[in-house]
């Protein structure tokens, strides 16, 4: 049978769209008509429900209605925004020529168009898409010969970082890039690991064809990307590397449609590794985050003293991905530490930077073709500001008190090649000093930059003056009260009144006065002198545009050939913002250098946690420091900790706080503390149990279980374990159970460094038998009748719980309190009567024992655990015993 064509007896334009939108299916189609983008069809509808966009109606279809909705394009960008955060991609389609350039190709010609790019969450450069202290990520993930790697891309700011890792680390990888957008193949999709890794990541996946990861198709798409021959002189990467930058590569061809960014070459990162921290750790210890998903209140949030938004992200990428190498830590510690000690130039630094703007992301808009005017600007100041710095501490050129390796590297880079001088003086020369945001309509060009350009900026000029002498002529010669006007139709002409202009009309033809327009009250003229002056103003002005308009492509061809050394420069002023903001902070909160190195060491001493010190202190309350000892190997030292005490004591706080000092020192920070040694950290899991997510409704056991055997599984002796709570989610017995043999495998197999808070007491008994445990206890003390916390962590098991107390304090009725007193007295007796404790069947080692013989209240009572219920809980409880006594 014949083929129909879908796009018989469509209008041209509705072809146009048709066409436009079947190159991008799974993309919202903008589509740009005169001043208005318009949406259709089923794109119309969503938007007009995801955003609020009033539907409308558009002629027809295969004889239906066309559902249509729109928007001026100056409005666009904000619609937009909202869009991608909602996880939608968009394809602008534009018009690619002016109107009347069709209608010289025929009355009926359609203007061309084609989509010019598609926004998606990871591909946004714009500043008001984007959040100044945060980077926008895109990433993908392949596997290859066993091996995993995630490729990522910044491309507002032009950076490109590889890390090839273990499937079992893929998450914590990919995690700690905290990417928008992620990039996969259709058949790692559905395999349940990578699904995991790409769950925990936060970010929108996006699933390509298989055949874009083959490593040949990859590798070529990524030469092309970097217009090299081959990737070697990049650095030697590994297949699953090259597999995930083609996806990149792939991607960027058809967002960005064939506009070619500035990217660095691809950092292979993590050659000497990062500390793995994953998803769930990532939030549990709210390094970057709150467990809410803000900024405010984390760990980050907490030490940032950047004072530019370059700087923030550079800090936020340490802090996300502390390293592993001894030697690499340490050299960031020398960088903070020699800034520490330099207080005078570390202030002018800071107030250098503080006046830069943000260079990167100029960079990678001049490049992507999206830059204007003002990102010249922001260049311009960049390295203005850099020359100045270059020089800031080339005061000592003795080694011993002259920069770090670091600093120097930075200030190296900040050292203007003749090629950046050249294009600072160019735009300190040429461009004017507050210039608009949007080259299209001129004004930002200097005077006396380019001659030819000023001359016809005078010649506009001056007409604009003899047309302005030309009224006063005019008036004077015929006695009419003309005034000057300006229109786009008719350009230039001369007004008045209709009843003035009555005499005109009666003149003869040599009257110089020729008419142009009658309107209700007023009439319009033009003479031949006044039309010629209209034409050579807007010649002049074209002229003067088309001028401008080349300058600043000249300037932005300059910047793009010059965007690999803007782009190192930006990142130099970044890490030396980032290092200095960290010594800043430093100084202000009292932290000091820790030691690192290659032992299986953990001593701190008067640690703290950095964001409830913050928080307390605010209250006006003191935070007290606390030491914590863990030794991975040394004989008779403790590698696992078990803390107990009541509930509100400061358990949480005191294992965050260390697993916190850990990611600090990694991240080649200064740590809140007396003195710390870390024997560096391979891993670092946090969790928290159950209990504490009831709120939010998970079926949290199962979870928590599932993340207790992703630890016993990837911890080893290197890594450093923080496990609040664990087991209870469930029943006691159960729950205790489970925590005894979880601390019991921790010490014996992982053997990593752990801090184990629990509230069952029993598990103190640990320390009795196996050789490497300590306990710990957050004190609390009755007074006056009074529960008083201490905060502090003292050796030995807490001896009680203090839960009524605890409950007392959140204010349960004291009539209810002293019930539970004496019901509480009575347990305890009977519990010393019958040594019920050590027949617990943990006790009895190997031998299943016989399944204890207890009454109904018996029963009923071990059930009950009072450290975990609430007030009314309790209450409850209480009732139903009552009930079966
Ligand atoms: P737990 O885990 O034992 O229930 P938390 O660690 O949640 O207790 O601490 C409860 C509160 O006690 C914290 O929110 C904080 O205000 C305070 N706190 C904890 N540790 C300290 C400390 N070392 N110094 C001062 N206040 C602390």
């Amino acid at each position: 049978p014949p083929k129909t064509d879908p796009l018989e007896g469509v209008t041209p334009v509705m072809a146009q769209f048709l066409t436009a939108k079947a190159s991008q299916p799974d993309a919202i189609l903008f589509f740009r008509m005169g001043d208005f983008y318009e949406l259709f069809f089923q794109d119309a509808e969503v938007v007009a429900a995801a955003i609020g966009l009033t539907l409308t109606k558009r002629g027809k279809h295969l004889g239906e209605d066309i559902p249509m909705a729109g928007m001026p394009v100056h409005a666009a960008e904000g619609y937009i925004a909202r869009l991608i955060r909602q996880g939608f991609k968009v394809a602008i389609c534009e018009q690619m020529e002016d109107p009347s350039e069709a209608r010289k190709r025929g009355s009926k010609a359609v203007v061309r168009r084609d989509i010019v790019r598609v926004v998606t969450p990871g591909t946004l450069t714009e500043d008001s898409l984007l959040d100044a202290r945060g980077a926008n990520r895109l990433a993908a993930v392949a596997l290859r010969r066993g091996r995993a790697a995630v490729a990522v891309v910044e491309l507002s700011a032009g950076g490109v970082d590889c890390v090839a890792c273990h499937l079992v680390d893929l998450a914590a990888t990919l995690s700690a890039f905290r990417p928008s957008e992620v990039l996969v193949t259709d058949k790692l999709f559905s395999d349940p690991e990578v699904k995991e890794a790409l769950d925990g990541s936060g970010g929108v996946v996006q699933a390509l064809a298989s055949a874009v990861a083959e490593p040949a198709a990859a590798s070529a798409r990524v030469t092309r990307l970097y217009g090299v021959q081959s990737l070697d002189g990049f650095g030697a990467f590994e297949e699953a590397e090259v597999s995930a930058l083609g996806l990149i590569a792939a991607y960027l061809e058809t967002t960005q449609a064939g506009k070619v960014p500035a990217l660095s070459p691809p950092r292979r990162s993590g050659q000497t590794g990062y500390l793995a921290i994953d998803p769930a750790t990532r939030l549990s210890l709210e390094i970057d985050r709150t467990q809410r998903g803000e900024r405010e209140g984390s760990l980050l949030a907490c030490i940032d003293r950047t004072v530019t938004s370059g700087g923030a992200r550079a800090l936020a990428e340490r802090i996300a991905r502390p390293l592993r190498d001894p030697a690499a830590i340490n050299a960031g510690l020398d960088a903070v530490e020699w800034l520490m000690e330099r207080r005078g130039p570390r202030r002018d630094l800071r107030d250098g930077l503080r006046a830069s703007a943000d260079v990167a992301r100029a960079v990678s808009r001049l490049a992507l073709g999206r830059g204007g005017p003002r990102d010249l600007a922001a260049i311009r100041s960049g390295l203005t500001i850099a020359e100045s710095l270059a020089g800031l501490f080339t005061v000592s050129p003795d080694p011993l008190t002259g920069p770090p390796e670091r600093i120097t590297a930075c200030l190296d880079r900040l050292t203007l090649s003749p090629d950046l001088s050249r294009l600072m003086l160019d735009l300190a020369e040429g461009l004017s000093p507050e210039p608009p945001h949007l080259a299209r309509d001129g004004g930002f060009v200097n005077p006396g930059f380019r001659p030819e350009l000023d001359a016809a900026r005078a010649l506009r000029d001056d007409s604009r003056r003899v047309v302005a002498d030309l009224e006063a002529r005019a008036v004077a010669e015929s006695g009419v009260p003309f005034k000057i006007k300006h229109n786009a139709v008719l350009g230039y002409f001369l007004e008045t009144t209709a009843k003035h202009a009555e005499p005109l009309f009666r003149a003869g033809p040599e009257s110089p006065f020729i008419h142009r327009q009658t309107l209700a009250a007023q009439v319009r003229f033009t003479t031949v002198e006044l039309s010629e002056l209209d034409a050579k103003i807007s010649q002049a002005g074209h002229r003067a545009l088309a001028m401008e308009t080349e300058t600043f492509e000249t300037w932005r061809a300059h910047v793009q050939a010059l965007a690999r050394p803007l782009q190192a420069l930006a990142e130099a002023m970044a890490e030396l913002d980032a290092t200095a903001a960290l010594a800043e902070w430093a100084e202000e909160v009292g932290a000091v250098r820790p030691v690192v190195d290659d032992s299986r060491c953990f001593t701190v001493e008067a640690g703290r946690h950095p964001v409830v010190e913050a928080a307390v202190k605010k209250a006006g309350d003191p935070f007290t420091p606390n030491d914590c000892r863990l030794d991975g190997e040394g004989q008779g030292c403790a590698r696992l900790s078990i803390v107990t005490g009541p509930n509100m004591a400061g358990k949480s706080t005191f294992l965050r706080q260390n697993a916190l000092l850990v990611v600090l020192a990694q991240a080649g920070c200064f740590v809140p503390a007396r003195a710390m040694r870390l024997g560096v950290v391979d891993r670092l899991f946090s969790r928290v149990g159950a209990g504490d997510d009831l709120a939010r409704g998970r079926s949290t056991f199962m979870m928590e279980m599932v993340e207790t055997a992703a630890i016993l599984t990837q911890a080893t002796d290197r890594s450093f374990v923080v496990l609040d709570e664990i087991g209870r989610g469930t029943a006691t017995y159960d729950g205790l159970a489970i925590a005894w043999a979880c601390a019991e495998a921790l010490h014996d197999m992982n053997r990593s460094r752990t801090l184990f808070a629990t509230h069952y007491h029993e598990l103190a008994r640990l320390e009795e038998r196996l050789d490497h445990v300590c306990n710990l206890s957050m004190k609390a003390r009755e007074w006056n009748g009074e529960l008083v916390f201490l905060h502090e962590a003292a050796p030995g098991a807490a001896d009680r719980s203090y839960g009524v107390q605890v409950a007392k304090l959140a204010g349960v009725p004291p009539a209810v309190v002293a019930r539970a007193r004496a019901v509480l007295d009575r347990l305890e007796s009977e519990k010393a009567a019958q040594g019920r404790l050590d027949d617990l069947p943990l006790f009895a080692v190997m031998e299943p024992p016989p399944p204890p013989m207890a009454s109904a209240v018996d029963e009923a009572i071990a059930a009950l655990d009072p450290d975990a219920m609430s007030p009314r809980e309790a209450l409850e409880a209480l009732y139903r015993l009552k009930g079966l006594a």
